[in-house]
């Protein structure tokens, strides 16, 4: 308990799932959390069940920079700071690559990607104020590797882990550090329903999503304080596998 005592949060997607997961494990560990998310009934009722004292909800469209600020300004003025931004927001679409419409590629690029950059750029100033913090991008074991049908989900997630690197150099000296998650199958209602056996997964199970909150606890806390620029993978060893018939 207290691994994060007295830091605030803001949580891009933070309603439901992985996101969920973070705002009750990080509330558990000392920390205020400001959830955003489209999903205002989820949200709210998230907030309220965390506790007025602890928790907000602030609708976000990552794709706006109008909502980013309002966000970030919630932290500021509600909790006095921001410390820690976890953008975890993310959707996915797939098909084949003749078939991936232009507008499934863009919707991908704009929510997993520029969302995310726009998070940080919302966010750096109050960051910076606070004197230092953490950033915490969720991206995805498709951010290490390639996989058919999911273009450009795998695209946006292997660009939100080169901007986690270049931006961990950029605001080093001041303290912010930068880093991305690599989360494979977790268990969720959306995950659940995809078929049996389309991932190998060597521990023989998808994850829970409190087995990714437990590392945006470690990012979020002074824990990881000499952690920027890298890479958390947490996939059960999925993308450890060879093949053994090469
Ligand atoms: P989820 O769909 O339950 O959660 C994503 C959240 O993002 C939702 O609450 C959704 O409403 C929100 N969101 C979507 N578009 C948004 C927007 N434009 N603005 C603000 N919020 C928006 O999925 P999850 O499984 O909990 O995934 C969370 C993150 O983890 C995502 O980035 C996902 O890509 C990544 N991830 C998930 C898995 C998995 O197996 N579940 C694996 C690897 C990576």
């Amino acid at each position: 308990m207290g691994r994060v005592e007295g830091k605030v949060v803001l949580i891009a997607g933070g309603a439901r799932n992985i996101g969920e997961a973070s705002a009750r494990m990080l509330v558990a560990e000392g920390a205020k959390v400001v959830i955003g998310d489209l999903l205002d009934d989820e949200g709210k009722a998230l907030a309220a069940d965390l506790g007025e004292d602890v928790a907000r909800y602030v609708h976000l469209d990552v794709t706006s920079e109008e909502d980013w600020a309002a966000a970030v300004d919630v932290a500021v003025t509600e909790f006095g700071k921001l410390d820690v931004l976890f953008n975890n927001a993310g959707i996915f679409n797939g098909a084949p690559v003749q078939h991936f419409k232009r507008e499934q590629w863009q919707n991908m690029i704009d929510i997993c990607l520029t969302g995310p950059f726009l998070g940080i750029k919302a966010a750096t100033n109050a960051l910076i104020a606070a004197g230092g913090g953490s950033i915490i991008n969720t991206s995805s074991i498709e951010g290490l590797r390639g996989t058919p049908w999911a273009h450009g989900y795998i695209a946006a997630k292997w660009g939100l882990r080169g901007l986690s690197k270049s931006v961990a150099l950029e605001l080093a000296p001041h303290g912010i550090r930068v880093n991305s998650l690599h989360p494979g199958r977790i268990s969720t209602p959306a995950t659940d329903a995809m078929p049996e056996g389309m991932i190998q997964i060597p521990l023989g199970r998808p994850g829970r999503p409190e087995e990714v909150a437990t590392f945006v606890v470690f990012l979020a806390s002074d824990e990881s304080s000499f952690a920027t620029g890298a890479e958390f993978v947490v996939d059960g060893g999925t993308v450890q596998q060879v093949p053994m018939n090469l």
